[in-house]
This record gives structure tokens, sequence and C-alpha cells, in this order.
């Protein structure tokens, strides 16, 4: 039968990975959804849109048409028919995608957006993100929390970016994992019925493994 599992946590945490790689192994779909939100804040650059006016960017948000391509072994997405997987990794759309996820109208057409996706999965399949447990499938059949310290996240992160400072990724990551804690709709969070998961002394294999292994429970 189909099942669906929630990987929460800030970034750097080995989110991607860990969800790619269990979703791979149980033959699920998977699906990144700050790959989702860094798709429409492109947009909004893009397109013009001041991101940190937020009557704006809720005006504009049912504009852009984004798909992704749940195969964890090749996932894809796309903005208005464009392939969006390159730019949505720029360092200026990681510093202005806080703005634009906390704007309420933004969060509403995403979620609705995942749900859809969540509910086509006919084999099942992982969803990564910071509300997925706590908001987007509050009955998910398991729901995982990923933490690791401040240093091991920043150098996991500075690792994947050619040329990244470690010290300037940590104070940029710090900054947002704290914009994201704290706005009002469906902040980053833990849910009460998540398995926490600290991966600051495990390798990813490890991760993965205590993952399926909670599954297969
Ligand atoms: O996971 P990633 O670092 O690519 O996420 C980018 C941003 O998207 C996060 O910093 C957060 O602002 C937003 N996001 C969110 N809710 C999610 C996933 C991501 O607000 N479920």
């Amino acid at each position: 039968e189909s099942v669906i599992v929630a990987i929460d946590g800030p970034s750097g945490t080995g989110k991607s990975s860990t969800s790619k790689a269990v979703a791979a192994k149980l033959g699920l779909s998977y699906l990144d959804t700050g790959a989702q939100y860094r798709a429409i804040t492109w947009w909004m650059i893009s397109n013009g849109v001041d991101v940190s006016d937020a009557e704006a960017v809720a005006n504009a948000a049912a504009k852009p048409v984004i798909v992704s391509g749940t195969d964890p072994a090749r996932p894809t997405i796309t903005v208005d028919g464009a392939d969006a997987a390159g730019p949505i990794r720029t360092e200026e759309v990681t510093s202005k995608v806080s703005a634009v996820s906390a704007v309420p109208e933004v969060r509403a057409l995403i979620t609705e957006l995942q749900r859809s996706i969540a509910k086509g999965a006919e084999q099942g399949i992982v969803v990564e993100g910071r509300d997925i447990g706590t908001t987007v499938l509050p009955d998910a059949d398991l729901k995982i929390f990923l933490t690791a310290s401040p240093e091991a996240r920043a150098a996991r992160r500075s690792g994947e970016v050619k040329g990244a400072d470690v010290h300037a990724t940590k104070e940029a990551l710090i900054k947002r994992d704290a914009a994201d804690s704290s706005r009002k709709t469906s902040p980053l969070a833990k849910a009460d019925d998540a398995v926490e998961v600290d991966t600051t002394d495990l390798t990813l294999d490890q991760v993965i493994e205590c993952v399926v292994t909670l599954v297969d429970e």
C-alpha cells in the first residue's frame, strides 16, 4: 500500500540527500518543497516583483505555473515550462526565499499543490520541507525531524556551493532558519509525533538506514 513520509528540518541537515535516497530505496516518489518556494521566488525576482512587499507578492502568487517532477533519481522543477533547477539555487534566490515563503497566500497555494502531488503518488511519497508534518500532511505515516549543529550544517552547505566561505554560509543559514522559524504561517517546526534524528555525528548512509528502518517498522 502507499506510504507517506514527511521529512522536515532546517537547511544543511541532509534532508534532500536523505529524502531522495529513502524514496529511491523504497520505490516511492519524492518532492522537494523548498524547490517550489525557491521557484516562486525566482519568478517574483524575474518579473520585477519587490519581494519585501508582501501585498505585491500575494497579488502575484497565483501567476507562475510550477511543476515538480517526482522521480527521486531525477527530480525536476519548471516554472511556466522553463527549467528552473539551476536558477533557483543562486544566492539571490536563497537570500529572498524566506520573505516570499512567509506570505500566507504563497503558502496556501503551494500547500495545495503539495497535497495534490502527494495524493497522486500511487506508491507513496517522501516529502521534504519545513512544515510537512505539522501542516501539509499531518496524517503522514511517518514524520522525521532532522537536526544538526550549526557548524555541521554550515560545513555541509558550503561543501555544496563552489567557493563558499564557511563563516558567511553559517551566518546566512542561521538568519534564514530564524526567519523560517519565526514567521506566523506554518513556521519551521517539529510535529509532536515526529521522530527527531540528530545527524551531526552520523554519515549520510547512517541517516538513510535509520529512516528506512523507521518506515519498515
Ligand atoms: O529546503 P530549502 O533550503 O531549499 O528551502 C528554501 C526555503 O523555502 C526555506 O528557507 C523556507 O523559507 C522555504 N520553505 C518553506 N516551507 C517548506 C520548504 C521550504 O517555507 N516546506
